[in-house]
């Protein structure tokens, strides 16, 4: 049985970064340039004004200098006109500074405004001009492919007009819930038998993660429907199976993914909540089998698949960083295994505090809704104590961090 280090270690062996493909622009946030980008012009392309305010000659802005009002450069005009000695010209801020001119006056200090303006404080040479490649020169690469797409990115490939990116593509993951005590959201469900959550909250974290979901429904506790949903699962990148993963009589997910060809790279590791987690491959593509407590293979999900699932988009950080926290009860745990501790987190000083969010049982969901983080604890230790020091994966708000 592999610990949780060494799971990591072999699903990652297994995880390749997919192909690349273009898309929208707009669509590209969160993903991986695949690509290095470099500046087709400068940037800015033409010397502009930082200010609305008046393009002069420096020699002739001695205060209380009077200068004639010959034109004015609205933003986005591409008129071109000289400025003669002893004028200024009206400019807004954006617009093309004219030649001859090397400084901007803000309105605001100067005076006059028909045909005349005086200016009333000395100016520093080229005030105010924003010089053409000052952000961006031509040539530069201004951003190189494994990049993650945010918001800056997106904004600086749209300064060039790049209505299209090439980046890594999204996974396509099919999600596949198995067992008779379940039915479909929406429908009605009796003591006996449980909505199949696992399928909305897996497909919410897929999502999260920037890949493609593709909901299988629910596969009964015969082979035949297993068979039928599998097949279809293996057609993807990923597949992610839930429940039918321990050793019950009716426990059929790995007999039958073995049936239709997977390879089992582990079954089962060395966690809480999590144990019986299983991995295959199967023609490049992974297949990770969830055990079905909901409070499990959510943070098996956080913990080992979403790592494989940024890999395979071409993340280089993939892993979510640990904030210590110390620890405010005694906790004890088996060693030899790693305990995930939900916790809820209270800042001290310059640091944070870690409360059990409740009653750790697995099958505690509401433990987890209350949680702010999982703490890590490691399989060596026999227990904690209240004052130590825990390592602590936060829950952001879709519960996918930033990874490093
Ligand atoms: P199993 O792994 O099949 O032993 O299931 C463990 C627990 O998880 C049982 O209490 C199941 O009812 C529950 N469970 C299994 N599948 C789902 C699902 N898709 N959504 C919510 N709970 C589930
Ligand atoms: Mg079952």
């Amino acid at each position: 049985m592999p610990t949780l280090e060494e799971a990591r270690r072999l699903i990652l062996e297994h995880t390749h970064t997919l192909g690349t493909e273009s898309v929208e622009l707009i669509d590209s946030l969160s993903l991986v340039l695949a690509e290095n980008l470099a500046a087709p012009c400068d940037l800015p392309l033409c010397d502009n004004s930082a200010m609305d305010g008046f393009a002069v000659r420096r020699v002739d802005c001695a205060p209380p200098a009077r200068l004639r009002i010959t034109g004015f450069i609205p933003a986005g005009s591409l008129s071109m006109a000289q400025v003669d000695s002893g004028c200024a010209v009206k400019i807004m801020t954006g617009a093309r500074i004219p030649p001859g001119c090397d400084a901007v006056i803000p309105f605001e200090q100067t005076e006059g405004r028909d045909d005349y303006v005086t200016i009333k404080a000395p100016i520093r040479e080229n005030q105010h001009i924003r010089f053409a490649g000052e952000d961006v020169l031509r040539g530069e690469v201004i951003i190189p492919a494994g990049t993650v797409i945010r918001a800056p990115e997106i904004s600086m490939m749209a300064s060039y007009g790049m209505s299209r990116v090439t980046v890594f593509r999204r996974p396509r993951v099919a999600i596949l819930s198995t067992g008779d005590e379940l039915v479909e959201l929406g429908e009605p469900f009796l003591p006996g038998k449980i909505v199949d959550s696992n399928g909305v909250s897996l497909a919410a974290l897929v999502k999260a993660c920037g890949a493609v979901v593709e909901q299988l429904g629910i596969a009964k506790d015969t082979r035949a429907s297993h068979v039928a949903k599998m097949t279809i699962g293996l057609q993807a990148d990923i597949l992610i199976t839930s429940a039918g993963v321990s050793v019950g009589e009716r426990d059929l997910v790995r007999d039958v993914l073995a049936e239709l060809g997977m390879v089992q790279v582990f079954y089962s590791i060395d966690a809480r909540p999590g144990g019986p987690t299983t991995f295959g491959v199967k023609d490049g593509r992974l297949v990770f089998c969830l055990p079905g407590n909901p409070v499990a293979s959510m943070i098996v999900f956080d913990e080992l698949v979403k790592p494989a699932i940024l890999k395979a988009m071409g993340y280089k950080r993939i892993f979510q960083p640990f904030i210590r926290a110390v620890l405010q009860e005694n906790v004890s745990k088996k060693v030899g295994r790693v305990k995930f501790l939900r916790v809820r987190l209270e800042p001290s000083g310059d640091g944070f505090l870690a409360f059990s969010s409740g009653d750790q049982t697995t099958g505690k969901l509401k433990t987890l809704l209350r949680a702010d983080g999982i703490a890590v604890l490691p399989a060596e230790r026999s227990s904690f104590s209240a004052g130590d020091e825990v390592n602590v994966h936060v829950i952001s708000n879709n519960s996918v961090m930033l990874s490093l």
